[in-house]
């Protein structure tokens, strides 16, 4: 990996650029994530292609998307010895990515990606509503928002996007990684976060548990009572009397596994 392709580089706060460069830790990445010749990976925010150089060397092949252009040759030359990557110029939130999956031949998908926090939670929802079929997220994300994503009921952090990610998900923190593996380096340490794919939960009407878990978590400080004006408060009721609890209960007392009790019921 050659690191100097960046010297006259003009890094965009923007884009939230700041590329890992501390070449252990990109190799734990790749090891860690069990990447193999039967993967095929998408990265997101490829940078310097610094961690794509990496995951390339034991992936099948590797599509990266990138939204900003001039980094074009400092890619190009960085992956000038690699014929298994395709890298495609623009947003990802705009691409049609299940049609470029159609071209590929593939037994596991992974997605690999380093973010800016701004951008993670919209990057994850279109994986999940594009159904890819992803197998695996490997995701770099400033440490707070890896926080959030795992964070138990009761937590300042628990809220419907962490009900959301679990239902799709089993996540779990690889590792931790100090801004100071970054260049240029950020304000904040980051964590590494995979996620899982897994089929353990089924409900009845997937639009109406995701309806409810928002709605449930719509004024934090409000009961269910107060929240859930509108719905069937005596099913509610009684799925919650199940549980021994009642409709003073808060969302942020409820887990994944009793709001899929309370939505099957009504
Ligand atoms: N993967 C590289 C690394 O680990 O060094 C770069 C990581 S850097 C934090 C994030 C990269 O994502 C930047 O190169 C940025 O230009 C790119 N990016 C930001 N928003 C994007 C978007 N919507 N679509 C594609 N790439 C994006």
């Amino acid at each position: 990996m050659n690191q100097e392709l960046v010297k006259d580089f003009k890094f965009k706060k923007k884009f939230g650029q700041n590329f890992l460069k501390d070449e252990n830790i990109l190799r734990n990445i790749v090891s860690k994530s069990e990447i193999d010749k039967d993967t095929l990976v998408l990265e997101i925010g490829v940078g310097a292609a610094y961690l794509t150089y990496y995951v390339s060397e034991q992936a099948k092949n590797v599509i990266g998307y990138e939204i900003d252009e001039s980094l074009r040759e400092i890619i190009d030359d960085q992956l000038k010895d690699r014929d298994n990557v395709e890298i495609v110029f623009g947003d990802f939130l705009e691409q049609d990515v299940k049609s470029k999956l159609k071209e590929y031949d593939y037994k596991k998908l992974y997605v690999v990606a380093n973010l800016p926090y701004y951008i993670t939670t919209p990057i994850i929802t279109k994986i999940i509503n594009d159904k890819l079929g992803v197998d695996k997220i490997v995701i770099m994300v400033q440490k707070e928002v890896g926080d959030r994503f795992n964070a138990k009921p009761n937590s300042k952090e628990y809220n419907s996007l962490t009900i959301f990610l679990n239902y799709y998900f089993d996540i779990k923190k690889i590792m931790d990684v100090s801004r100071n593996c970054f260049t240029p380096k950020p304000n904040v340490d980051s964590v590494i976060v995979e996620f899982k794919s897994h089929k353990k939960y089924s409900v009845n009407n997937e639009e109406l548990f995701f309806k409810l878990v928002r709605d449930s978590f719509k004024f934090k400080r409000k009961n269910l009572r107060n929240n859930l004006k509108g719905y069937d408060l005596d099913k509610i009721e009684s799925a919650l009397n199940k549980i021994n609890k009642d409709l003073t209960v808060r969302a942020e007392a409820l887990t994944i596994e009793e709001f899929i009790e309370i939505s099957n019921s009504i």
